[in-house]
């Protein structure tokens, strides 16, 4: 684990989410809106969601066609637009500390709720996306086979001496700009030692 949080600290001594938000419930949002689509095509439309509706007062009484058009980019529109007020309408005014809560709201998972709680109120979590459970199949934090809620129970478990939210960004940025699903940049890559793709042990 050490070679591992030592070589991320080196490549991304920075770490931070890459959605934009300036309020608790518009990172949730954003994250809801996230699924499927990138976090350059959120923050495009959420530039221009939440400055018109610039509370969840606002939000919650927005017409479904007129947020279905702004985020139509992002694909989905009108299942996220309807979840968009909805999450509006179940909030009472602002995110509590509360998986259960979380994850009862639409279009808000496991991920979602992982991704709130660690950056808000930096519950120790790791939200396994596409790119923490490429990452950690290749490096051998978990099985070829494992759901993402395997991955991530084996991740809080490896990396439990550490800080868990910091880990969660360094992951999920490791994957999006240096162990990328196809075309990898395994060549300067420090952890080639023990890594499974790089031993020839296919993984995708
Ligand atoms: S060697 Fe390549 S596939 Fe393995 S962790 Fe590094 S970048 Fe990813």
């Amino acid at each position: 684990m050490k070679e591992i949080v030592d070589y991320l600290n080196e490549l991304i001594p920075n770490p931070k989410c890459e959605l934009n938000y300036n309020k608790d419930y518009e990172l949730l949002i954003a994250t809801m809106l996230s699924a499927q689509t990138t976090d350059k095509r959120v923050n495009m439309v959420t530039e221009v969601l939440f400055k018109k509706y610039d509370s969840l007062d606002k939000l919650k009484q927005a017409k479904i066609e007129d947020i279905i058009d702004i985020i139509r980019p992002i694909g989905t529109f009108n299942k996220k637009a309807s979840n968009v007020i909805e999450i509006a309408k179940r909030l009472d005014g602002y995110v509590p500390n509360d998986r259960d809560f979380l994850e009862s709201l639409p279009g808000v998972g496991r991920k979602t709720a992982n991704v709130v709680l660690s950056n808000i109120y930096h519950v120790p979590c790791i939200a396994v996306d596409t790119h923490v459970e490429r990452v950690s199949k290749r490096l051998n934090l978990a099985k070829k086979n494992d759901t993402v809620y395997e991955v991530e129970k084996k991740l809080t478990k490896k990396f439990k001496n550490y800080d868990l939210c910091r880990i969660h960004h360094q992951l999920v940025l490791f994957g999006r700009y240096y162990c990328k699903a196809i075309k990898p940049e395994c060549e300067n890559c420090k952890l080639k030692n023990i890594c499974k793709k790089e031993k020839q042990f296919k993984y995708f």
